[in-house]
């Protein structure tokens, strides 16, 4: 008799459900995970709603979490049980063209935990050892399961290169948005300035450390953005909210020579009116931002544990995973809750 688990399945489209499964069993190479907490992050919305590819369903979703290593499978000796961990949710066949060139999120073969495998919205979750993290004891399983979005967070921040001097605009102060004025203010951000719409979240950006607070509604971006840089505009825009006005208004305001980092996931068919002359006339650079894989794993584990980055602003509602399938459909309407974390039982 197998033991079984609570998890959140997918299984179609707006089909969510808490079911009771088996508890997974570590294969050769894979370790069994316990989980201790599990983000829920816009990504579970966009897949729930069938607007984010999630091919294999029914699929366990959570794709942000802590745990502690309670089985070790076959073929693992740099792991044993009671190991504190995260693990990187990349998991791709390591000799194609993109893996060679220390690219494996363009992998053919990659596999996302809670993407396209068994992710972490589960009681326990089996994954391949090599993509574990033993965590150091300075850091708690509640702040490591943050990890995952602060890898990608400075993933982004390296592909744009936020320098010293640079004023840096963020569209969007949720969870991403927040993470990123953080670490922009790390780079030497002369100025982070960012727009958001919801007061609350707003008084969140203040709370990470953004100098200057827009609201959009009240004023126009551009008009609110010319009157802070004397017409220049950012020299930096991060886009972290996936819409496209607000991916049209990177464009618009950014200055000449500037640089824009595509974060936010829009919707897979949505469609935005760019000018080519916008980008050739202002010689702009666009730059996209998918996931966080190899070394910004340990980075955001080192930021995590030394205390340079608090996830705890930003994890403002903590919740049983009874509640788990809720506060992701909440995620369409709610905009009170920033981040929610599952505690598992
Ligand atoms: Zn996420
Ligand atoms: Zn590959």
């Amino acid at each position: 008799m197998s033991q079984t688990m609570s998890a959140v399945r997918l299984h179609a489209p707006e089909d969510l459900r808490l079911d009771t499964v088996p508890v997974p069993v570590p294969g050769h190479g894979e370790v069994l995970v316990k989980v201790w907490r599990s983000g829920i992050c816009g990504t579970d919305l966009h897949i729930t709603k069938g607007n984010f590819p999630a091919p294999n369903l029914p699929l366990i979703l959570g794709h942000e979490f802590s745990g502690v290593i309670t089985e070790v499978g076959e073929g693992v000796d740099s792991l044993s049980s009671g190991a504190h961990v995260v693990v990187d949710i990349n998991i791709a066949c390591g000799h194609c063209y993109f893996c060679r060139r220390g690219q494996k999120l363009f992998c053919p073969q990659v596999e996302q935990l809670g993407v396209h495998r068994a992710g972490g919205l589960a009681e326990y979750v089996a994954v391949p050892a090599s993509n574990v993290y033993e965590l150091p004891s300075s850091l708690s399983l509640d702040d490591a399961a943050y990890v995952e979005p602060l890898a990608c967070a400075i993933h982004g921040q390296d592909r744009i290169g936020v320098q010293s001097g640079d004023r840096v605009l963020i569209i969007g102060g949720g969870p991403m948005g927040l993470a990123h004025i953080a670490l922009a203010k790390l780079s030497g951000a002369a100025a982070v300035i960012v727009s958001e719409p919801d007061a609350s979240r707003r008084r969140l950006a203040g709370a990470m450390g953004a100098d200057i607070l827009i609201d959009p509604f009240e004023t126009p971006l551009d008009e609110r953005i010319a009157e802070l840089t004397d017409g220049i505009g950012p020299d930096v825009v991060i886009e972290a909210v996936g819409g496209i006005p607000t991916y049209e208004s990177a464009v618009a305001v950014v200055r000449r020579g500037g640089r824009i980092l595509a974060y936010g996931a829009a919707p897979q068919t949505a469609t935005m009116s760019l000018r080519p002359f916008d980008i050739y006339s202002k010689e702009l650079t666009i730059v996209g931002s998918y996931a966080g894989t190899y070394d910004t794993w340990p980075r955001a584990i080192a930021l995590l544990a030394e205390g340079r980055f608090t996830p705890s602003t930003i994890v403002d509602s903590i919740r049983p995973l009874s509640e788990a399938v809720d506060a992701i459909r909440a995620l369409a309407t709610d905009r009170s809750t920033v981040k929610v974390h599952i505690q598992m039982p």
